[in-house]
């Protein structure tokens, strides 16, 4: 087997032919207005391709097929074991083409190759399977009644989906949508983010290879106004967005100035991480408390930055921690050495940035803090490790980059408090030996998910996710993501 490495991924990018095109009613085409824009590369600032810039005309076009696709239930309309096998072999495409779709991803938003190709592209091949495998072992319910009469309650699809989402995992936020939302019966129109827009047109034709028909499944690429215009128009029945806490406000807005179609928001964090003294393995939790913040450049929702270390244990801990983070070397994310890729643009790179100069003022920095590699001409930046207070800028507000905001508290109530206050609840972690004290945490602390004594744990399907607070509402992810996209529907039968 031919052994990749850096040249092997160099050279399939310099013959990888890239399409920018949107994929309305089953058919990749320009925008309607022949707008395009740039879509560059962050590892070295390279114009990848030239992408349709999709606007009113062609988020009516796709809406309309979605909606000609539901009515005529060519899709809807199958027995979901028929729907299951098309997802299926959609799934196995995906896998096929993996070495592609992994390298349209790290190309696009700057993820190591090391992790397109073993989470984000094997991820979302497994998300539409879980799906698929799913819809043709649950049914409705028979609900107790009078004697006269039979009453069914069933799900049905809600009819057209939208799906807005964003860069930081392209194709599996992306998955976490379409996966549940195809498998329910819907017709999908996809926004990616326009920062990293490729593998979803990509997918689309795989899609269409494994069967999906016309109309069902649409990629508008572009910025926030087809976002904007999908969540404004009357005939989308639900919208799924994964973003920004300040996008998701706006989306619910436009939903109640439409036709209150129903939102779903998976939205910022700021998750709280709490080692106590008890900790049963420092090194586990500082490697941990590492990833949780390092991995994927501090690109994740659900990034550990905010580190919650007891006064007793502080400097063993850090000196293990800041140990811990220097394995995180910015490099070329082609390199399958490479363990930290690209800030995903200049623009993000610039925002990171700005929160570590606000840091330097605030807080005293023990790790990192500049831009390096620049001249690439990407945009990389080191690990990132800030001793500071809770009340601090930069332990406060979302950052979405390598910087960490470590934090010392001395009493359980007190690490409690620091954890909760805060506008988000994404996550949350607590590292302890004692059981009692696991579960007493665990309960008390206002997040969609919990770590005990690991952090990002749980990479199959069965477990919802998603926010409490201002992280949004709803749930990617496990059965209960099925019910985002469908309606709730009594039928009562008279028998005499
Ligand atoms: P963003 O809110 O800027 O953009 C998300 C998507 O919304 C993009 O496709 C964008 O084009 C579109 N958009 C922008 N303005 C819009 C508007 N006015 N109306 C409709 N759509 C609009 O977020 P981002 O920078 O792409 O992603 C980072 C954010 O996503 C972070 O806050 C992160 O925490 C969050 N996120 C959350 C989860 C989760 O599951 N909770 C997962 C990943 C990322």
């Amino acid at each position: 087997m031919e052994k990749k490495t850096l040249a092997y991924w160099q050279d399939k990018a310099a013959t990888l032919s890239i399409e920018g095109r949107a994929f309305i009613d089953g058919a990749y085409r320009d925008a309607y207005s022949g707008r395009t824009f740039d879509c560059v590369s962050p590892i070295d600032a390279r114009v990848l391709a030239s992408v349709a810039d999709c606007g009113a005309a062609d988020v009516d076009a796709a809406v309309a097929a979605a909606r000609r696709a539901f009515d005529a239930q060519v899709w809807a309309g199958l027995n979901p074991r028929a729907r299951k096998s098309v997802l299926l072999r959609w799934a196995a495409l995906m896998r096929e083409h993996l070495d592609e779709l992994a390298l349209l991803e790290t190309l696009d938003a700057g993820k190591p190759i090391g992790d397109t190709t073993t989470v984000d592209v094997p991820g979302a091949a497994y998300c539409v399977q879980w799906f698929a495998e799913a819809i043709d072992k649950i049914g409705g319910e028979v609900a107790p009644a009078d004697h006269h009469l039979v009453g069914l309650v069933t799900r049905e699809p809600i009819g057209v989906v939208a799906a807005v989402v964003p860069w930081n995992f392209p194709i599996l936020m992306a998955s976490w949508k379409f996966g549940p939302a195809l498998a329910a019966g819907n017709s999908v129109v996809l926004k990616p983010s326009e920062k990293s827009p490729l593998t979803a047109i990509r997918v689309a034709q795989l899609a269409h290879e494994a069967g999906i028909p016309a109309g069902v499944f649409n990629v508008l690429p572009g910025g926030g106004e087809p976002g904007k215009l999908l969540a404004l128009h009357r005939d989308v029945d639900c919208l799924a967005f994964t973003g920004s806490t300040g996008v998701g406000k706006q989306i619910m807005q436009y939903a109640g100035q439409s036709n209150l179609k129903r939102v779903w928001l998976e939205l910022g964090g700021k998750s709280p991480n709490i080692v106590l003294p008890d900790c049963p393995d420092l090194d586990r939790a500082a490697n941990a408390a590492a990833s949780a913040i390092f991995y994927n450049m501090g690109e994740m929702c659900t990034a550990g930055s905010r580190l919650l270390v007891h006064r007793d244990i502080k400097d063993v801990f850090l000196a293990k921690l800041v140990e811990a983070a220097r394995q995180y070397v910015p490099g070329n994310p082609l390199d399958p050495k490479t363990s930290m890729g690209a800030i995903v643009d200049k623009i993000q790179l610039e925002r990171v940035l700005s929160y570590i100069e606000a840091g330097r003022k605030e807080a005293k920095l023990l790790l990192g803090g500049d831009r390096v590699n620049e001249s690439s001409g990407g945009f990389y930046l080191q690990p990132t490790v800030f001793d500071t207070h809770h009340d601090s800028k930069i332990a406060r507000e979302e950052i979405f980059g390598p910087v960490l905001s470590v934090i010392t508290f001395s009493t359980i109530d007190e690490a409690v408090r620091i954890a909760n206050d805060t506008d988000y609840g994404l996550a949350a972690a607590v590292w302890t030996a004692n059981l009692t004290h696991a579960h007493d945490i665990a309960r008390r602390l206002r997040a969609g998910t919990v770590w005990v004594n690991c952090y990002d744990e749980g990479g199959d399907m069965n477990f919802p996710f998603g926010g409490f607070k201002e992280s949004g509402n709803g749930r990617d992810k496990s059965l209960h993501a099925l019910e985002k996209y469908t309606e709730l529907k009594s039928t009562l039968v008279r028998l005499r």
